[in-house]
């Protein structure tokens, strides 16, 4: 039977406009190539989970505009099982409007209907917490959503993996209470913003993922620190390494892996989406990851 994974988070459409340079303050440019492409870290990694192999729920939000039903009716062509998302009326779907140019990007996020993943939506999909054996949270949908979702795994001994971004100040509460986090090294920096919390992190390393771009993941297993390398690619386009890697790693611990192994695939699967172009275009089918494993 296929591992279970819920998602609850974002839902974007990323508009992207290429162009020579970047604007200045003030100014219009004419642009190059334009594309319209789905996103959202929520959307994003309940696309790698089912891709992966797992049987997928995704729960959000849309607007009733323009991307919503195109957003839905593409969560559904990924092989999503359960696309828990109805669109919102007097909120926009959320957008990504990205620049490229220069070999770099600037990116504004307009959250818009992410925000209407209200803990109320949260509740309403209690059954299919209860019934997951991962539940895989972000942080661009409101964070009392985020402790709801929590809470109800808790309440139902769901395991939770906590993917802290982008970078919101959270709780020790809410730190006490996921399984796992798995920031890159600059979200760790963020996350420990207190003594206390820094001193939460050396008692509890255990739970904290540490992914590190090309270098791949570290975690802590009793005293012993562990890095799992990841594995050596041609980079095409690294955006959504971080979502690939929440994916894979969620379906493997789903599947009763042992931490090393989960990162290891993981590792793999997010390797694999780097040498491909796009986030979720580029994310790799279960057979492509078994055979870089093999
Ligand atoms: P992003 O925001 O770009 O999606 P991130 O900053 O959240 O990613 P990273 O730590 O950069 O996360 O990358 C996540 C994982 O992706 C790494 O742990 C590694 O497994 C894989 N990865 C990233 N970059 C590379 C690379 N150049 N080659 C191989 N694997 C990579």
């Amino acid at each position: 039977m296929a591992a279970k994974v819920t998602v609850i988070g974002s839902i974007n459409m990323d508009l992207i406009a290429e162009a020579e340079r970047f604007p200045r303050k003030g100014e219009t440019l004419l642009g190059g190539d334009f594309h319209t492409i789905p996103g959202g870290k929520g959307a994003n990694q309940a696309v790698a989970a089912a891709k992966l192999g797992a049987e997928v729920t995704m729960v959000g939000c849309v607007g009733d505009d323009t991307f919503g039903q195109p957003l839905i009716a593409h969560l559904k062509e990924q092989g999503i099982f359960n696309v828990n998302v109805e669109p919102v009326t007097h909120f926009p779907t959320g957008v990504a409007q990205i620049t490229v140019a220069e070999q770099d990007n600037t990116i504004i996020v307009v959250p818009g209907a992410n925000n209407q993943v209200t803990p109320e939506v949260v509740r309403q999909n209690e059954k299919a917490i209860q019934e997951s054996d991962i539940l895989l949270l972000q942080f661009e949908i409101p964070l009392e959503s985020v402790e709801e979702a929590v809470n109800l795994a808790n309440k139902h001994n769901t395991t939770v993996v906590l993917n802290p971004a982008p970078m919101q100040s959270v709780s020790l509460g809410l730190l006490e209470k996921v399984d796992f986090l798995t920031p890159n090294e600059h979200e760790l920096t963020e996350l420990l913003d207190t003594e206390e919390k820094k001193q939460f992190y050396e008692q509890h390393r255990g739970k904290f993922f540490v992914t590190q771009g090309s270098n791949g993941v570290q975690f802590v297993e009793g005293d012993q620190e562990t890095l799992v390398p990841s594995y050596k690619v041609e980079v095409k386009d690294t955006t959504g390494a971080g979502d690939t890697f929440n994916g894979g790693f969620s379906v493997a611990l789903a599947e009763g892996k042992s931490f090393s192994e989960a990162c290891r695939f993981g590792n793999a699967a997010a390797a694999l989406s780097v040498s491909q172009f796009g986030a979720q275009t580029g994310m790799p089918n279960r057979e492509d990851v078994l055979r870089l494993l093999d």
